[in-house]
């Protein structure tokens, strides 16, 4: 049996992700300072402006298939491209490829009639506009467990009526259209019966009644509370079939778990590489940080950290373009990770001092954005809870067999 595990990058992959690389030094980096720090209120002049420049660069739309005027890259590609995007917060947003329009983009272009692919990836894959992802609901309502879906769409006359409230909506302020996940049969706990539908921004029955002020402000548009109420849409709002809205979650959550933790390395990879050029320059008892042991305990976990994280990462990355079941893989990616990414910012503001909480580097921004990325995507313990749950499962199908 002939069995190969390759690490190589793909030549036309590797030229992307050289000009990404490029792209983010030059241009993107430079542009970090006007937004201050709050992309979450980021100017549309900029990420209009980004999105240009990125075309430009040839890097636009990595993950977009040719159709819809992207570069077509399957998951192990964007590992790679998308990692060199996320060493700056506003690389994805320059690259389209950023969460939530990158999930969503992939969502339409699997589930998606022609009809909706052309009213609505179109113009998101070539971004000019923006769109949301609403699932979560304040208590008692989905959240890490998706089966408490409490926001109903009740069938009418040649289309739904959606009822329901949503918050922690990213991009919600500003985009589009929203595709929101509601319960068309059943009740909450139920494990089936929730729909997806495609809801315009200017639906009457749909409005964001408050931007959360949160830890993180990285994301354009930040993250909102939403409300639905008679709000009326047609049949061919319904994306996919009607009570395959869970399954369909997961055509989206799999790939888009992976896809946070690609940019997320990335991140890890520039607060790694401050705290290195730190280590290097500042000196303490006599030389040099980098030659103190405990400091480069610090840098060695760091490197540690995100070699194995970006392993796992392409791992599950790998199983997913294989077409494969890949749950364990993106549950075991996600939890790491998140995790390590978090670590790695932490050690880099440690080894940095005063200098990694001020606003003097890019550090003490890079810390509150990381942290979120443990809770959204499946907390930790929720992955770690299902990982387990998996791995006995494994155990017992095997001593079966024995
Ligand atoms: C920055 C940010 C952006 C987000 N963007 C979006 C978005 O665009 N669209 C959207 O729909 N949602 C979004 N979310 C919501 C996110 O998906 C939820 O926060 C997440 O699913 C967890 O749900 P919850 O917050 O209701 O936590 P809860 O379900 O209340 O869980 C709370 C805690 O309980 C523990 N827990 C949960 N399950 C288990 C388990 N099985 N075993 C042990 N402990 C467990 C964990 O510690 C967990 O953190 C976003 C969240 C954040 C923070």
């Amino acid at each position: 049996m002939k069995v190969s595990i390759g690490f190589e990058i793909d030549e036309r992959v590797a030229e992307i992700a050289r000009r990404t690389t490029e792209f983010v030094r030059d241009v993107v980096i430079s542009e970090e300072q006007a937004c201050d720090g709050n992309v979450h209120a980021g100017p549309e002049p900029l990420r209009r402006r980004l999105q240009g420049a990125a075309r430009e660069a040839r890097v636009f739309a990595p993950h977009v298939g040719a159709k819809w005027g992207g570069l077509g890259l399957d998951l192990c590609g964007q590992a790679v491209v998308f990692e060199a995007a996320g060493y700056s917060l506003l690389g994805p947003l320059a690259l389209n490829c950023a969460a939530p329009d990158e999930g969503n983009a992939h969502l339409l272009e699997v589930v998606a009639t022609e009809q909706q692919q052309e009213r609505y990836l179109r113009p998101l894959a070539a971004g000019e506009v923006r769109s949301c992802f609403a699932m979560t609901e304040p208590a008692p309502g989905a959240g890490s467990d998706p089966r408490a879906l409490t926001t109903t769409a009740t069938k009418t006359d040649g289309g739904w009526r959606i009822d329901g409230r949503k918050w922690f909506i990213s991009g919600a302020d500003g985009a589009a259209f929203a595709i929101c996940m509601a319960r068309t049969c059943g009740g909450p706990g139920d494990a089936g019966g929730a729909t997806m539908f495609l809801v315009d921004a200017d639906n009457p029955g749909m409005k964001i009644v408050r931007n959360i002020d949160t830890l993180d402000q990285g994301l354009f548009g930040g993250h909102s509370e939403i409300v639905f109420e008679g709000c009326e849409v047609e049949d061919t709002a319904v994306l996919g079939e009607v009570d395959q809205g869970f399954a369909y979650a997961q055509v989206r959550l799999g790939p888009a778990r992976m896809t946070h933790c690609m940019r997320w390395l990335g991140v890890a990879r520039r607060a790694q590489d401050i705290a290195l050029e730190r280590a290097a320059d500042r000196s303490a008892f006599g030389k040099p940080l980098a030659e103190l042991g405990m400091v480069q305990q610090l840098l060695a976990d760091s490197e540690i950290d995100i070699e194995t994280g970006r392993a796992v990462l392409w791992r599950a990355c790998w199983e997913l373009d294989q077409g494969r079941p890949a749950a364990q893989h993106t549950s075991i990616a996600k939890t790491y990770v998140s995790e390590a990414v978090n670590r790695v910012v932490d050690r880099a503001v440690q080894i940095c001092g005063a200098l990694g909480i001020s606003g003097d580097t890019p550090l003490s921004r890079l810390y509150r954005e990381v942290r979120p990325f443990r809770i959204y995507d499946g907390p930790s313990e929720t992955h770690r809870w299902a990982i387990a749950k998996r791995a006995v499962r494994a155990a017992r199908e095997r001593r079966a067999i024995r």
